[in-house]
């Protein structure tokens, strides 16, 4: 059966001791959430969870690869994606703000869920530099890429005209037909 938000973990029938839990995180988990950067991902996260009598600890490790083009050249690459959360939950009077390193339970809680910690998880994980490896990139998008910055150096030339004073305006135009003459 598919269950829509399987990403809570149900500690209240659990031992005291250490519990480990696989999840999955695809397009299907990000794509629930308005302002996610990941697409084409495909990461497993291993949540550890220690049960004491007094608190729990939560230890999330996500490892996977997301494919996502090179910064430098918009090829697809695949970027390997690595990191770790960590926090841990008190039983209290009541249930307080999940936000911190310290979450407080309150006696009416069964479930952790996790859904929004592994979402900040995996953005927070994200590299970034997320380019192919020095001279690996794209090189007829490469030398395109040269050839526009040597416009770019144009375009610092008519900055430089515009702030030209010249007495006379129509030497200015003159001139400007000149060096655009120069660029061909
Ligand atoms: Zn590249």
């Amino acid at each position: 059966m598919r269950v829509k938000h399987p990403y809570i973990i149900p500690f209240i029938g659990l031992k005291l001791g250490t519990h480990t839990f696989e999840f999955e995180l695809g397009d299907a988990f990000f794509a629930e959430f308005e302002y996610s950067e990941i697409t084409n991902a495909d990461f497993q996260v291993e949540v550890t969870l220690v049960k004491k009598s007094t608190m729990m600890e939560v230890t999330m490790d996500l490892n996977g690869s997301m494919q996502w083009p090179c910064d430098r050249c918009g090829e697809t690459i695949e970027i390997a994606v690595t990191g770790t959360d960590h926090w841990v939950i008190k039983h209290g009077d009541h249930t307080e703000s999940e936000e911190d390193e310290i979450w407080v339970f309150g006696p009416q809680e069964f479930q952790i869920d996790i859904r929004q910690r592994l979402f900040e998880l995996a953005h927070l994980s994200l590299p970034a530099r997320r380019t192919h490896d020095e001279g690996d990139c794209n090189p007829v998008v490469m030398s395109k890429m040269s050839e526009l910055e040597t416009e770019d150096d144009s375009d610092a030339k008519w900055i430089a005209l515009k702030n030209m004073k010249l007495e006379n305006p129509s030497d200015q135009l003159e001139d400007i037909e000149d060096w655009e003459e120069d660029d061909e």
